[in-house]
């Protein structure tokens, strides 16, 4: 098996940073209690935990006992939606709920989950550049709406949504908002006040930190019913022995990111803007998927007419380039992306694209070579494909 030297898979997950590392292995084999346990090895766990949700809760501008930890992106989205809905369930009337057709399968599969106990799902589309409106939100609003969740970034295309508005619209509805800020956690600002957010899900191995570890931040006097029952935990909202050794590394790795906010931020859009640039203009036929600036620093997303995703893909990888055909989690089906259709791309188009998405350890010399083999490999499968229909 050949090796990944070139890794711009970063949407997919990213490798914890070794000072992380360090922050989280005596939580494996010195301060191993459980975090429930009265004594002093548990004691020493609950202060870990305790300073972890404070210093999340810092970088949130929110109270710690706002933090729920929970196992990673799915598990905070799934509480999010369903939690929000099951309680309006038992106490309200309401059974409308507002999300995107765009959102990542956490959000989109909760939602269909939630249409079988009667709720009905609006689903906004969009604009072509991948950009949702509030206004669009705003329309598909409702006396009965419950619930509405955007995301914060799509995790395919990159694009930033107008958040603050459209939190701002549903406040004053009195409708509960959850953003799904799991790709723009470690990039974009999280200050819930200044979002205006009820509900925002982070996963910790989207920046640096280890996998199988998120929060859902719950704004107090969220209408919410907690799903998963077993212990006390987390104040009897999530049940389940705590991640310690991964909570205190997700904690750390999120202060890092934002400490290293600008200087990360910056190094890698220019990489990006680079990339972009060449893509377009060393290769014809080329198109960005995506506002070209309203997208995440590290995001490119093209699609190249005429030549298959997946076997541009398996052609990279040979070359030990590692780069994804749309979410990771789709990757194996041969369904178009759902993101590229709710822009309005072709199924043809979807699966002619690629996402390529940049990391803090990537260097001038890797996006060179990356545009070099990305131009003689498009080339060379279009002159093959162009050979085979003759
Ligand atoms: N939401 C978005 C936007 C994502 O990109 C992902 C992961 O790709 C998830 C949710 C799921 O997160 P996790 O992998 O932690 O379950």
């Amino acid at each position: 098996m050949n090796r990944t030297e070139i890794y711009l898979d970063h949407a997919a997950t990213t490798p914890v940073d070794p000072r992380v590392l360090e922050v989280m292995v005596p939580y494996f084999t010195r301060s191993y209690g459980n975090p429930s346990s009265i004594y002093a090895l548990g004691r020493e766990a609950r202060a870990a935990l305790d300073q972890a949700r404070a210093r999340i809760a810092r970088i949130l501008n929110c109270q710690a006992r706002e933090i729920v930890f929970t196992s990673g992106g799915t598990e905070s989205d799934n509480l999010a939606l369903k939690g929000v809905a099951f309680w309006h369930l038992l106490n309200g009337r309401g059974r409308h709920i507002v999300t995107t057709a765009f959102e990542h399968h956490a959000v989109l599969h909760s939602a269909e989950y939630l249409e079988r106990f009667g709720f009905e799902v609006t689903y906004v589309r969009p604009d072509p550049d991948g950009i949702v409106h509030p206004e669009a939100i705003e329309e598909a609003l409702r006396p009965d709406t419950i619930l509405v969740s955007v995301m914060y970034a799509n995790n395919e295309i990159g694009t930033v949504q107008p958040i603050r508005e459209i939190a701002r619209l549903c406040r004053k509805r009195g409708v509960t908002f959850h953003t799904d800020a799991v790709q723009a956690a470690g990039t974009l600002p999280l200050d819930v006040e200044k979002l205006g957010v009820d509900l925002l899900s982070v996963s910790a191995h989207k920046f640096y930190g280890p996998k199988g570890v998120g929060f859902l931040y719950v704004r107090s006097g969220t209408p919410i019913l907690w799903q998963q029952h077993g212990g006390a935990q987390e104040s009897n909202r999530r049940a389940g022995t705590e991640n310690v050794p991964g909570i205190v590394g997700m904690a750390y790795a999120l202060e890092l990111a934002y400490e290293e906010l600008e200087e990360r931020n910056a190094r890698i859009q220019a990489l990006r803007d680079r990339l972009i640039d060449d893509i377009l203009s060393r290769i014809p036929d080329a198109r960005l998927n995506g506002h070209r600036e309203r997208r995440l620093p590290n995001n490119v997303n093209v699609t190249f007419e005429g030549v298959d995703g997946e076997t541009l893909l398996l052609n990279l990888d040979l070359h030990g380039i590692a780069a994804s055909s749309g979410s990771a989690c789709t990757t194996g089906s041969t369904e178009p992306s759902h993101v590229l259709l709710a822009i309005g791309r072709t199924p043809e188009q979807a699966r002619s694209s690629v996402r390529l998405t940049l990391g803090k350890d990537n260097t001038p010399e890797e996006i060179e070579r990356t545009l070099d083999v990305l131009q003689e490999t498009v080339a060379r499968l279009r002159s093959l494909a162009r050979a085979r229909a003759r």
